[in-house]
């Protein structure tokens, strides 16, 4: 197995030749050319509060959300039979997931970055319209004359799926129009869910990026339209980094402590980078160096880790910000919410300098981590959101894990450990699909 390809010229060769590898950042592969982005800190909390001040609207709105009261957030789970299904050791940590792919309205991860900016656009509307009255109640924007002036606006997005549900579903929750550029790797499933929801689909035949510049180009000419970038967006990076606030209480409540004896690592998957840069950005600024942030990515569709490499100069002759395309790959990959070609500059930006390391899996992988993940804990995800299990292993078992163990002193501390694997989407998958998923992952076990 190609898993420990070190660094520089080895890590390229795997990362060219679509094995997998574990990528670490060095000291030498920070510096994003613009410096840190300035993501203010201050926006976490804002994000969070923004989420609460908006909760009550949301239980009338999302039935599914009325037992929460509006809050939309996954459990912590503890998963002790999945750690055993991955040949984890008790020495090496216990394993959580926090559980994502539950997530209301929107069924996935994109649900704490989406929902925050369609509700920061509606909000900034209402205060600018004067739709909220002196009591500040927000299930005032439910009413009728809320949606009538909210039904004058259209929100438009590209994405290669959960984006566009997520976007699209809390838009039209709202009143507003919603419009989703899809890909062409997009699920038709989900294009279905959309429209029955009203939202206008509009398909596109080539990839992610291609779906971003039209919902962009297409919200450019309209005054009254708003495009939200999932390569640019702060909100969204907002949105998502409010995640580790939560998390936080919900460690505390579990009684798993995070601190120099008891590190924890976080496996995120990976596509434009927004997500996991956001909860990433959010941990690192709660736990400083006692958490450990890896990302996770297809071997076909590594653009985070083309782009911290590219940062670092260690990709000779390519563009300042290539995509994968630039190194040959195909971006081609069943996991269609990782499916990017090039990363978000905000998110590579804000990781330049918090980020641990990114990992690479096969979608065979990921099928059989899927399996494993429904036969030991009950749990359905989808295909992307199983990128996260392989991590403990990479970092416990790989030479370069074992490298960066060392590097941090945490060798003699990993049975005090946590390994935390982020399970980003999965609730509205079809049944029939789940069982397709199921039966590669079976095979893809049994034939390594
Ligand atoms: C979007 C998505 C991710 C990654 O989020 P990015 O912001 O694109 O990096 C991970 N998993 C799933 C299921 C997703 O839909």
């Amino acid at each position: 197995m190609g898993v420990d390809a070190g660094p520089g010229a080895e890590a390229l060769a795997a990362l060219r030749s679509a094995r997998p590898l574990l990528w670490l950042r060095t000291s030498a592969s920070r510096a994003a050319p613009g410096g840190d982005p300035v993501v203010d800190p201050a926006l976490v909390a804002q994000a969070q509060a923004r989420f609460q001040r908006f909760a009550p609207l949301l239980a009338d709105l999302a039935p599914e959300t009325a037992a929460t009261g509006g809050i939309i957030e996954s459990p912590l789970l503890p998963a002790p039979r999945m750690r055993q299904a991955l040949g984890l050791a008790p020495n090496q940590g216990s394993l959580y997931i926090k559980a994502d792919h539950g997530l209301a309205v929107a069924g996935s991860i994109k649900a704490r970055g989406g929902i925050h900016e369609v509700l920061q656009f509606a909000e900034s509307l209402a205060m600018r319209e004067g739709l909220l009255g002196a009591r500040d109640d927000y299930r005032a924007l439910g009413g009728d004359a809320a949606r009538a002036r909210f039904a004058r606006h259209r929100i438009a997005v590209g994405s290669t799926g959960n984006l566009g549900m997520s976007i699209g579903i809390i838009a039209a929750l709202l009143g507003f129009q919603a419009e989703v550029h899809m890909s062409a790797d997009a699920k038709p499933w989900k294009k279905a869910r959309l429209r029955a929801h009203g939202v206008k689909v509009i398909e596109h035949t080539g990839d992610y990026e291609r779906a971003v510049a039209a919902g962009r180009g297409s919200a450019a000419a309209d005054p009254l339209a708003y495009f939200v970038d999932d390569e640019r967006s702060v909100a969204l990076f907002a949105g998502y980094a409010a995640a580790a606030l939560h998390l936080r209480d919900q460690l505390r409540s579990a009684g798993i402590q995070v601190d120099r004896e008891h590190p924890l690592f976080v496996y995120l998957p990976c596509g434009v980078g927004g997500a996991p840069g956001g909860i990433a950005y959010g941990l690192k600024m709660l736990f400083g160096a006692d958490v450990h942030c890896f990302f996770a990515e297809p071997v076909q569709s590594p653009c985070f880790l083309v782009g911290m490499m590219a940062q670092g100069g260690e990709i000779p002759g390519l563009p300042a910000l290539p995509s994968v395309y630039d190194l040959g790959l195909e971006n081609r990959t069943e996991a269609d919410g990782l499916a990017v070609p090039r990363a978000s500059e905000l998110a590579l930006g804000a990781m330049a300098t918090r980020l641990s390391g990114v990992y690479t899996v096969s979608d065979d992988r990921l099928f059989a981590d899927l399996a494993r993940l429904y036969e030991s804990e009950g749990l359905r995800i989808e295909p992307s959101a199983a990128a996260g299990f392989s991590g403990p292993e990479r970092v416990c078992g790989s030479a370069a894990g074992t490298r960066y163990l060392r590097e941090h002193g945490l060798e003699s501390r990993m049975a005090g450990a946590t390994h935390l694997a982020w399970t980003t989407g999965g609730r509205f998958v079809p049944a029939e699909e789940f069982d397709q998923f199921l039966s590669r992952g079976r095979s893809s076990a049994a034939n390594p």
